[in-house]
């Protein structure tokens, strides 16, 4: 395939992956199952990949948002459970089971459609009954789960429970209340199901990234881990995890200019005396989003270096400090170490007033990603 060669890439490092992995499970123990979710190619950094890694370091399952992600990890060779966390449209539900993806189930429409699929294929499905705890988003209410769902969902032949699910809201904000909360009801629902005599599902699962380091009462049988495989802080004062990724362009251009002179579209930045500015080989439609203009610091040989006007297309000016010498082609760190500096993903959501989550899945297509560890 060709590969673009402007010099601005992602490197992805495997063993961060890995790593990380490793402490989930350790902070769930041997009894629960860790779930990778690499939704959004992964967060951006190439799903099949990441869920390899996690799958070597000890991942039970895998969880993507639609059905295509899904058919992208079976036609990569991954045989682990795959759960569609999202919605699925009811006319893909013959692919989702062809592909033995588990799903979720929250309507009747949907769960309509499901049940045809499996009687035509002749196949069971494998659901996950997600309940509307206090997200307000996909899920159906607690009294729906035990008065309509469940008993649905166990005496139908071709189905078979295979987890029961919700999302927490405010998991990684300070005040825990609207957590406690949301697990109160869910351990409502589970205690319900109990004494109905009913057996529980295999898998029961509550907990995000932040919520599996924060609130160990939510770890019940899985947990969700996003963000974290990622190495992205999940909160302020998290666990030290390891960055997977590094963002990196390129100089294209260095030119001096004099005190005053006006730099790119609407010249919202004049250089404050004779300075020196460098072009770099990067701009909003690589992800490196319009907000971080005159807002952003990346790194050039170790040195943090201001980004001056408005970010382009393609492109963006950093003013170079006074002493450092600079030549096109030199790397430019966006994200990531260089030496004993390093500029964050959660540093760059903070400038562009957005999540880091939001930053990683920015990062677009026409930048190539490395899957190995990136040596300055
Ligand atoms: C994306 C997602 C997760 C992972 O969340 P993180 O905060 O990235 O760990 C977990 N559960 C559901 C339902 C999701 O959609």
């Amino acid at each position: 395939m060709m590969e673009d060669k402007r010099g601005t890439e992602v490197w992805i490092d495997p063993e961060a992956v890995r790593a990380n992995t490793r402490l989930f499970r350790d902070v769930v123990g041997s009894q629960v199952k860790v779930m990778a979710v690499v939704k959004a190619d992964g967060y951006g950094h190439g799903a099949l990949r990441v869920a390899r890694a996690a799958l070597e370091a000890g991942a039970g399952a895998l969880g993507v948002a639609t059905v295509l992600e899904g058919r992208a990890l079976r036609d990569g060779g991954i045989d682990a459970p795959i759960l569609v966390l999202g919605a699925v449209n009811a006319g893909e539900a013959e692919a989702a089971l062809e592909m033995n993806l588990d799903v979720t189930v929250f309507h009747d429409a949907w769960w309509e459609a499901l049940v045809r699929a499996a009687e035509r294929l002749g196949r069971r499905v494998r659901v996950h009954l997600k309940v509307d705890t206090g997200m307000g988003r996909l899920g159906v209410t607690p009294a729906e789960a035990l008065q309509i769902w469940v008993p649905r969902i166990v005496n139908h032949p071709l189905v078979k429970w295979q987890g029961l699910m919700s999302h927490l809201a405010c998991s990684d904000v300070p005040d825990t209340l609207p957590t406690r909360q949301q697990l109160s009801q869910f351990l409502e629902v589970i205690e319900a199901i109990r004494a109905s005599q009913t057996a529980l599902p295999p898998d029961i699962h509550l907990a995000n990234t932040a919520a599996t380091l924060r609130f160990p009462g939510t770890h019940f049988t899985m947990v969700r881990v996003g963000l974290g495989l990622y190495g992205a802080v999940p909160y302020a004062g998290a666990p030290a995890l390891t960055p997977a990724l590094t963002w990196v362009s390129r100089v294209t251009q260095v030119k001096r200019v004099t005190h005053g002179f006006a730099i790119g579209y609407h010249h919202t930045y004049r250089a404050g005396a004779d300075e020196t500015i460098a072009t770099v080989a990067v701009g909003y439609a690589d992800g490196y989003r319009r907000a971080l203009s005159n807002r952003a610091e990346v790194l050039i040989h170790g040195r943090r270096c201001p980004v001056v006007g408005r970010i382009s297309m393609d492109q963006l000016t950093v003013r170079v400090p006074e002493g450092l010498a600079v030549q096109p082609g030199d790397v430019v760190v966006l994200a990531g170490r260089d030496g004993a500096a390093e500029v964050t993903m959660e540093e760059l959501a903070d400038w562009a007033d957005t999540i880091s989550y939001e930053m990683l899945t920015s990062i677009s297509a026409r930048v190539p990603r490395h899957w190995d560890r990136f040596q300055s």
